[in-house]
């Protein structure tokens, strides 16, 4: 990855180019090959270069203030990692958000509108670019554009009906596994030393526990997301019940300042966080929506009632029992763990009143030796084989297996 930094008259010059894939192919819909930000006295100028031409639908989302291009279906051969400040754009993030659509999502350092937008056709060897200007205006501006961007644009975002589990059945025998691959899409998580991020490792082990299961015979395992796709996290809780899940396990890898913190570690609900290190992880993961520019004003939370929290007590007596065997299992088989494995604290992605629900940290992607060890499928079985067989303890011993 290149990333370049020059003053051109004056001008600040931003540009990355991705090394994921290094040639355009035609047949995989439009692709964005660049992206580059100038910062000019009284606007910030961002270009998309592009193998086709491609209409944006424009967001503007406060709390905070963001700027989400949403596009048909495109493939982004540029990289998330190493960004810095550019005029109003602080950093942006891509991905797939839901099936047929991509999203950019621009984080601003101040309030901002699109003040113009235009598509340039290829001329000179230069590919097709999509322009943007954003100016700054003061907050109330900013509101008022926002509200307008909902008003005009059809909202057909309910995310939901395309769950990958829409023509699942309900109703099953078996002992439902329900394995959430952290993050996806537009949100991609932590950034590991390497480059490599969190939802690609979320997924990937996420399919090999499903694997991994499944070898014991007697489970049905469930992925939320089994693409590099954004699920909302209440989706993420809603499939889990939508399946009639007995155990959710959402898989994730951490990421830290200190880069020497190492080791392994499971998440169960409580809204008094353990500890101030499991508080600050739970209020990085609950800002997956934000990241991932979900409208939390489209959508608004769900009251919660006293029977809710009620049946959450139980549930999470079973929840820490998992938790419990996944840190006794790792133990037992000698692997890296952190101090204090077992936390908890608020995700909102445990929140599923009746399902025992653990949150699994892998590692840490900010420690050299785990982002290797966590991006290689070779170096990961031995996390994965213990964490199947910890789930396989927890379901033999507790108390009431069957539905
Ligand atoms: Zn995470």
């Amino acid at each position: 990855m290149r990333l370049v930094f020059a003053c051109f008259y004056g001008i600040l010059f931003a540009s990355l180019i991705g090394t994921t894939q290094t040639s355009a192919d035609p047949d995989l819909g439009p692709q964005v090959t660049e992206i580059r930000i100038w910062e000019h006295p009284s606007y910030t100028r961002l270009v998309l270069e592009l193998t086709a031409e491609v209409k944006p639908r424009i967001l503007l989302i406060s709390n905070p203030y963001r700027i989400v291009l949403d596009l048909p279906r495109t493939e982004f051969l540029v990289s998330m990692a190493q960004q810095e400040q550019v005029g109003v754009v602080k950093s942006f993030r891509f991905g797939l958000f839901k099936p047929e659509v991509s999203r950019l999502v621009i984080d601003l350092a101040r309030p901002a509108v699109v003040a113009r937008n235009f598509i340039l056709m290829p001329s000179d060897q230069k590919p097709y670019r999509l322009v943007l200007d954003f100016r700054p205006v003061s907050n109330e501006e900013f509101t008022v554009a926002a509200v307008k961007t909902r008003v005009t644009e059809p909202s057909t975002d309910k995310g939901i009906e395309n769950s990958p589990l829409h023509h699942e059945e309900n109703v099953n025998e078996k002992f439902t596994i329900v394995v959430d691959a952290g993050h996806g899409g537009v949100d991609p998580g932590a950034i590991g030393r390497n480059g490599f991020y969190e939802k690609t490792v979320a997924l990937a082990a996420a399919k090999e526990l499903k694997k991994a299961l499944e070898k014991f015979g007697s489970y049905r395992v469930v992925l939320t997301r089994d693409t590099d796709i954004y699920l909302p996290l209440k989706q993420r809780v809603a499939i889990a019940r939508q399946v009639a899940g007995d155990l959710f396990v959402s898989i994730h890898a951490d990421s830290i300042k200190n880069q020497d913190i190492r080791g392994g570690h499971v998440y169960t609900l409580s809204e008094k966080a353990s500890d101030k290190a499991a508080q600050a992880l739970a209020e990085k993961e609950n800002q997956s929506d934000v990241i991932a520019g979900f409208d939390l004003e489209e959508h608004p939370a769900d009251v919660s009632s006293i029977l809710v929290s009620l049946a959450q007590r139980e549930t999470n007596n079973s929840s820490a029992k998992a938790a419990n065997s996944i840190v006794d299992e790792w133990k037992t088989r000698g692997l890296t763990l952190l101090r204090k494995p077992h936390r908890q604290a608020g995700f909102a992605v445990l929140k599923a009143p009746d399902i025992p629900s653990v949150l699994v940290e892998l590692g840490f992607l900010s420690n050299k030796e785990e982002a290797y060890m966590l991006s290689n499928a070779s170096t990961r079985l031995p996390l994965i084989e213990a964490l199947a067989q910890s789930l396989h303890n927890y379901i033999q011993t507790a108390e009431t297996p069957q539905k």
